[in-house]
């Protein structure tokens, strides 16, 4: 119950391989949407490369996590720790600050659409540069937005009260791969943009030496993480709806998180560790070059 199968969203092919499992938090303080002891199947598509979770949360444990108000307020990271998004809002506001610079060197102003923009930290770090408005779909986060300085509306992507071609820039951060159907977001986000309107892509990044290295312990693995995108299954999105890739970016070194060397030494042990079978000692992996990637991309007809 709570699980649905599903074809890769790709190309349509229901020959998976599956890689590896991940585990629900049964932790007593996650939110209850997010508790559970299930393992859910990690896989790759046999056709198209795609790696997806398979079967996967169903339309209303969908639902139920994101109108969990609880999860933005207390949830329980990989490590163990009790984290409060609202609690750290400056400094994951402040953190989207490389990105903004990232932006601001390809498109100085114009009208900006963050798609999924949760609390709003996007939104903020871009300041008054951009005409922006965002669109979220979890009815408390958007409650707990409404006495900030900036334009959110509520609707479910792609659903959306928007004109076609409205938009300079369209940005999801960190969202695509928690979307049913990313390919179908991408063609929405094709048409809400001008001819020459440009897409920018933050997320997770399935093929950096980090997720390689730790399968199954790699920090990033969640389960309303649908999809796990690398910067080939990336590329393959953006000629199948319309974009020209310009390029990727991995933004670790001018992130706060930046500590290569200490990092490296932690990842080179635990290769060692993961190679000789002893996976359960390995706690999950650490930030590093490669483990996020940051994507603009044109509106190419
Ligand atoms: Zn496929």
């Amino acid at each position: 119950m709570g699980f649905e199968r599903v074809a890769c969203n790709g190309c349509g092919s229901s020959a998976h391989r599956h890689l590896f499992d991940i585990q629900e938090s049964p932790d007593e303080r996650q939110p209850p949407a997010w508790r559970g002891n299930a393992s859910i199947p990690v896989v790759r598509c046999e056709r198209c490369g795609l790696v997806f979770l398979n079967p996967r949360y169903d339309e209303e444990r969908i639902v139920a996590l994101y109108q969990d108000p609880q999860m933005f307020v207390g949830t329980i990271d990989p490590e163990g720790r009790s984290r409060s998004i609202m609690a750290e809002r400056a400094m994951r506001v402040a953190r989207f600050a490389d990105d903004v610079k990232a932006l601001h060197r390809r498109r100085s102003g114009g009208r900006l659409l963050d798609i999924g923009c949760g609390l709003g930290f996007f939104l903020e770090a871009l300041g008054s540069r951009y005409d922006a408005v965002g669109l979220e779909w979890s009815a408390p986060v958007v409650e707990m937005t409404r006495a900030l300085p900036f334009t959110i509306v509520e609707h479910r992507f792609p659903h959306h009260p928007f004109k076609a071609g409205e938009f300079d820039v369209v940005t999801f951060h960190n969202v695509l791969d928690h979307l049913p159907d990313p390919l179908g977001a991408l063609r929405t986000a094709h048409d809400l943009l001008r001819p020459g309107g440009l897409l920018m892509l933050t997320g997770v990044n399935f093929g950096g030496v980090v997720a390689r290295v730790y399968g199954s312990r790699f920090r990033l693995l969640s389960p309303n993480h649908l999809y796990y995108f690398d910067p080939q299954s990336l590329k393959h999105y953006a000629d199948r709806t319309g974009f020209r890739l310009l390029g990727l970016e991995y933004p670790y070194f001018r992130s706060d998180v930046a500590d290569p060397l200490r990092h490296g030494a932690r990842i080179i042990a635990d290769w060692w560790r993961l190679r000789s079978g002893r996976a359960p000692q390995v706690a999950p992996s650490p930030p590093f070059y490669g483990n996020v990637m940051r994507a603009f991309a044109v509106r190419a007809n």
